[in-house]
């Protein structure tokens, strides 16, 4: 392994990207929401990769990649996979979920922290989030499990989300949690480089998924990893993504598994970006402090917040605004800023509104309903210029009308 990777290549190798690739006739100073970062390493890491030979999903460089994912996090063992969504739903295999169990889940998520369960037959509980975070609610998560626990209705598994670079308080729900034997898969597929309680995201679940898709804080061009420090775990995922093979000279299967394994050639793209990502974990909080500064004092307007026992990676700068005080409503400052080529997007709408859960079960209040109404992440990408900061910042401010 250590023979084929690293592969080091003359600078004058080390083209740029948009060399070769046809750039989009984009209009001019589009600004994205998060758009991929290069770390500048990229074009040498694909080109070793391609020499090497070694380009299937399997071999030296995605091992790498899931020795660096493990050094990163703290969790010691990985397997890396062709997305988060991918991660998740082997997270969910193997903690053997089956038709009809419940999984419980923070409404106030993407779709994916609970479609690969759905569709494996489960039945989800949405669950409100708390304010100091917008993750999880522990009290609520204990009051729910002391109700089902009663019942005999204990959930297959409690998913708590990282929420834009922000964790769950990941090591109080999975104390919840073992009081009802109830395992813990973290879904912090947005949580690279975010810390709760001293500890990386994931760490303190059972399973932890993370995802390298384009838009996150590091990117492989696509990809994901599912991670644990319990190696059985591990054994067995890795086992499920490449197909389920039994041991032997022809294919023996005593299960189905999936073809869910990580390209060498996407690997290659997220072992050069991760060694950037203390420094992507600054730029942001950097961007977020401009933000801050810029918009800190307008009425209505109010920022994602920051518990003490974590430090958010600000992977989207979020905001709030409420329109009686600001003198516009989220729509509207979207809609301006879409005008002048800024992307923005709403908070997440609660997996409990949309038409797909409809009947679902629900625990809490309406605290994810309200943020996502009020709810806007601005243009977070760590390459964001100032220039281009300033630009959303004065957009925001001329829509602020009181
Ligand atoms: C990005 C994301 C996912 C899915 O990851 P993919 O790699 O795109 O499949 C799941 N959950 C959350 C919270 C995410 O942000």
């Amino acid at each position: 392994m250590s023979r084929l990777w690293p592969i080091p290549l003359p600078a004058a190798q080390q083209a740029p990207l948009s060399w070769r690739l046809p750039v989009p006739e984009a209009r001019p100073h589009r600004v994205w929401l998060s758009p991929p970062h290069l770390a500048g390493g990229e074009m040498a890491a694909l080109q070793a990769t391609l020499e090497s030979g070694w380009v299937a999903p399997a071999g030296p460089v995605p091992a790498a990649f899931e020795a660096a994912i493990a050094e990163a996090t703290g969790l010691p063992h990985v397997v890396a996979v062709a997305s988060g969504t991918a991660a998740l739903h082997l997270g969910f295999r193997c903690l053997d979920l089956e038709p009809g169990d419940e999984v419980w889940t923070s409404t106030l998520t993407f779709v994916a922290s609970i479609a690969p369960a759905v569709q494996m037959g489960a039945r989800p509980r949405f669950l409100d989030v708390c304010p100091q975070s917008w993750t999880l609610d522990p009290n609520l998560l204990a009051d729910a499990l002391a109700k089902a626990g009663r019942s005999g209705k204990l959930p297959r598994a409690v998913v708590p989300v990282d929420l834009y670079g922000q964790c769950s308080d990941l090591l109080t729900i999975r104390g919840i949690c073992d009081r009802w034997g109830v395992p813990v898969l973290s879904d912090s597929a947005g949580g690279m480089g975010a810390m709760q309680r001293g500890r990386h995201a994931g760490v303190g679940a059972q399973l932890a998924a993370f995802s390298f898709n384009g838009n996150k804080i590091i990117t492989a061009g696509g990809g994901g990893a599912l991670a644990s420090d319990d190696p059985a775990l591990i054994a067995r995922a890795r086992h499920l993504a490449t197909q389920a093979k039994e041991p032997g000279p022809h294919y023996q299967h005593e299960t189905t598994g999936f073809s869910y394994g990580l390209s060498s050639v996407l690997a290659a793209v997220g072992l050069a970006q991760l060694p950037a990502l203390e420094d992507r974990v600054a730029a942001r909080r950097a961007l977020f402090e401009g933000y801050r500064q810029g918009l800190g004092g307008l009425p209505g307007l109010s920022f994602m917040p920051e518990p003490a026992w974590g430090r958010s990676s600000r992977w989207l700068t979020t905001v709030q605004i409420d329109a009686t005080a600001f003198g516009a409503d989220r729509e509207t400052v979207r809609r301006a800023l879409a005008e002048e080529g800024i992307e923005s997007r709403p908070v997440w709408k609660p997996l409990h509104l949309q038409p797909v859960f409809r009947g679902a079960g629900k625990s809490g209040g309406q605290l994810a309903a309200r943020l996502f109404e009020h709810g806007l992440c601005l243009p977070s990408g760590s390459a964001l210029t100032a220039a281009d900061q300033a630009r959303v910042v004065g957009v925001i401010r001329g829509c602020c009308t009181e």
